[in-house]
């Protein structure tokens, strides 16, 4: 298991909504990585507070994960550029115009 797939299903692994087996082999590399697991600890306080927050206005835990996801990914796509490609500005710089 990747960090990536650990991020496609952390929210689900918060809620309890996967089997055993699998709660299992991410725990399992939730305790031997070390980004993994700084990313849980940060999921579970960021839904406890936006839990009690916002009562008015409802953020989904999809969206919470989808953003810590996004975090994560690139700041391992990051490391990586770092020694094997030159950063991926350029195409960071595409997107935002796509946006507007
Ligand atoms: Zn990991």
């Amino acid at each position: 298991m990747k960090c990536e797939d650990i991020c496609r299903l952390i929210s689900e692994y918060l809620d309890d909504g996967l089997d055993l087996e699998l709660r299992g082999i991410m725990r399992e590399h939730i305790n031997l990585c070390e980004r993994c697991s700084a990313l849980l600890k940060t999921m579970k306080e960021t839904i406890s507070f936006t839990r009690r927050m916002s009562e008015t206005e409802k953020v989904p835990d999809a969206v919470i994960n989808r953003v810590y996801c996004e975090i994560h990914i690139r700041y391992e796509r990051r490391i990586k550029s770092e020694t094997f490609a030159p950063p991926e500005a350029s195409k960071y710089n595409k997107k935002k115009e796509k946006r507007r």
